[in-house]
């Protein structure tokens, strides 16, 4: 028994189904008024989650402005030791770049945003071809920007990350007092941003309940499915980078035995896991190589702090993974290569910026979705497992940087 919507009168019928049986005219008015009701609920419920998110881009910009600076300027003297920061940089990109392509490969055949029986929230037919050339050009042009300042409101991610680097890279070329001042300041400012995301990651469980009762009242719960899938992707693509691909560097270019490698980090690896900071574990990290790995305290205390801020492999291949798990609910279909190429540009430099605290990955994500042009509220229904997959991707990332301790010091020593 129910009340008709339109004129109030009780009627008794039990499914919109049984009732097209009958009176097939009835029936659609009565699903469109459930679907506008899901749809005026589903708005709220998007607006007062949207404040949370919200709140995460407020921190973005000047959280990557003073991480990327802190990060930099904290090589110091890095003209005295240009090889090994090279090698060390080197590194990094590969393995970030190596961890991108896993995780597209893997979403690319499990097409997890597919896997549900979820209504894309914007079908559209395939994106118009762009010319690779084109594109690239298009990111190269984005990355100097006519007016920094320009690019801090607008804001343009890929602008400010390109002009804080080179800020970085020059006030290190400056040197003396001006580059011990402005680290100081870009260290003060970095301490203080990570306060206040921590306090704005604290809100997330609301955060999360509101944006997940938007995502299942507008796209229904077949949504969840495709969740499942989404995390089995991430999962399998992060297993395969640190158990086959790092391991693979490790025997071949190190020439270190893996396995006792894993298990001398392992105090490392599960504090990672636990706390979901790389930051947080990085005096375990240094004191695990150092101490349990053998790895010199010159090459150590060179490449791990320097990697818990910008090496981040497991929060690269999150990032692709995350992004186009979201396009393909968004669109209803996968991105076309071309944007999958930004998508691969951009996390790596959203891993980059990404700081090393709990949930640093989500604030990034903001940079990719602006890039292939995704609205920022999809993020809500990757909202409810970020924290598992975050203590995995960071034992990756921690993973990684230790890594990268072996290659460098074989490399030196070779
Ligand atoms: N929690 C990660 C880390 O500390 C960053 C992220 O959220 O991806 O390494």
């Amino acid at each position: 028994r129910t009340v008709d919507p339109l004129s109030r009168d009780e009627t008794t019928f039990r499914t919109i189904d049984e009732l097209a049986k009958t009176d097939a005219a009835a029936a659609k008015i009565y699903y469109q008024h459930g679907q506008s009701t899901a749809k005026r609920w589903g708005g709220w419920f998007k607006k007062i989650g949207g404040l949370f998110l919200r709140m995460l881009q407020m921190v973005a910009v000047p959280l990557i402005i003073t991480s990327l600076l802190t990060g930099i300027l904290g090589l110091g003297g890095a003209n005295g030791v240009g090889r090994m920061f090279r090698r060390t940089l080197l590194y990094y990109v590969c393995t970030s770049m190596l961890a991108i392509i896993t995780g597209l490969l893997v979403v690319n055949i499990i097409r997890p945003g597919l896997a549900g029986d979820a209504v894309p929230v914007a079908p559209t037919e395939a994106h118009e071809a762009t010319s690779l050339g084109e594109i690239l050009f298009q990111q190269l042009e984005a990355m100097i920007p006519s007016n920094p300042l320009g690019a801090l409101t607008e804001p343009n991610f890929l602008s400010i990350i390109a002009f804080t680097i080179a800020f970085g890279l020059f006030t290190l070329s400056v040197g003396g007092e001006t580059s011990r001042r402005i680290e100081a300041a870009a260290k003060a400012g970095f301490e203080v941003m990570m306060a206040m995301t921590t306090a704005i990651i604290k809100l997330a469980p609301i955060g999360v309940l509101f944006l997940i009762a938007y995502v299942t009242a507008t796209q229904g719960p077949g949504v969840f499915k495709s969740l499942g899938w989404y995390v089995l992707a991430v999962t399998i693509a992060l297993a395969i980078h640190a158990c086959i691909t790092l391991p693979l560097i490790l025997k071949f270019v190190a020439k270190r035995s893996p396995i006792q490698y894993a298990k001398a980090m392992s105090p490392a690896l599960l504090t990672a896991f636990s706390s979901a900071s790389s930051n947080g574990t990085l005096p375990l990290t240094m004191s695990s190589v150092e101490n349990r790995a053998g790895v010199s305290n010159k090459t150590g205390s060179f490449v791990l702090p320097l990697g818990a801020t910008i090496n981040m492999d497991g929060t690269a291949l999150y990032e692709a993974v995350a992004v186009l798990f979201i396009a393909q609910l968004h669109f209803g279909h996968n991105l076309p290569l071309t944007q999958q190429i930004i998508v691969a540009m951009t996390a790596l430099l959203a891993s980059v910026g990404a700081a090393g605290i709990p949930h640093a990955g989500l604030v990034m994500m903001v940079i990719i979705l602006h890039a292939v042009g995704l609205p920022v509220e999809m993020q809500g229904i990757i909202l409810a497992v970020d924290r598992v997959l975050d203590m995995a991707r960071t034992s990756v990332n921690v993973w990684s940087d230790s890594c990268g301790c072996a290659v460098v010091e074989r490399l030196e020593n070779a």
